[in-house]
């Protein structure tokens, strides 16, 4: 799942991008709205943590003029300065599917974005399971067999899409794009990388299968 966390205040957006990613998530960080819209014309996100209150281009406007796909993703979690009901309802009509006011406990936002990534994704459950693999993004376990496989995040992020594709090939331009973020090194050689790694950690026979020319699948 790959997030844009917009937050004017920089030590807090490295502070909820850092939890993000330790569960699990691809973070980018956008320190103002012109960013964020420029970024979210660039990169496929399922989920935004927009703040409200930011510099010039505000939240309100960056909600306005995000470009949404036809099934309405990204979408948006709106972190307020405050809590009151009516708040709440003006951001809601701006077009943001969750808002939390500040202060918040980290763990509901996690929970949200988690929520709001499930809802923005093609694949609803929590718990994927194919070719003898089965993965649970919720615990961020993996199995083979039922043998708990130990996968650092990025390995299990593409275990995570390529089961999400459901038999389907995935790039590995694709695995780059919805697995690591934007300081990632933008060469496929670190899809290929990671790859081995995860090949050797689910042994043998390799459930992922190289498709030449094409990418890799889980039949
Ligand atoms: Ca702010």
């Amino acid at each position: 799942m790959r997030v844009l966390v917009v937050e004017d205040e920089s030590q807090l957006a490295e502070l909820l991008a850092t939890g993000l990613r330790g569960r699990g998530m691809a973070v980018d960080v956008s320190l103002d709205g012109a960013d964020a819209l420029e970024k979210t014309s660039i990169n496929g996100y399922d989920v935004i943590v927009l703040d409200r209150d930011l510099p010039e281009v505000t939240g309100d406007e960056v909600c306005r003029r995000l470009e949404r796909d036809a099934a309405g993703n990204p979408r948006v979690i709106m972190l307020t300065a405050s809590g009151t009901i009516s708040q709440r309802v003006e951001g809601l009509d701006l077009g943001a599917d969750d808002y939390l006011p500040k202060p918040f406990a980290f763990d509901e936002l996690a929970a949200r974005v988690r929520a709001l990534g499930r809802r923005a994704g093609p694949a609803g459950p929590t718990i994927l399971a194919r070719g003898g693999l089965t993965l649970d993004s919720a615990t961020l376990r993996a199995e083979r067999e039922g043998r708990p496989l130990d996968l650092t995040l990025k390995e299990f992020g593409v275990l995570h899409e390529l089961l999400r594709a459901d038999g389907a090939v995935v790039s590995a331009e694709e695995l780059l794009e919805r697995v690591w973020d934007e300081h990632a090194d933008p060469f496929t050689t670190t899809v290929r990388v990671t790859m081995s790694r995860l090949r050797r950690k689910l042994g043998t026979p390799s459930p992922i299968e190289t498709v030449p020319g094409a990418g890799y699948r889980i039949s």
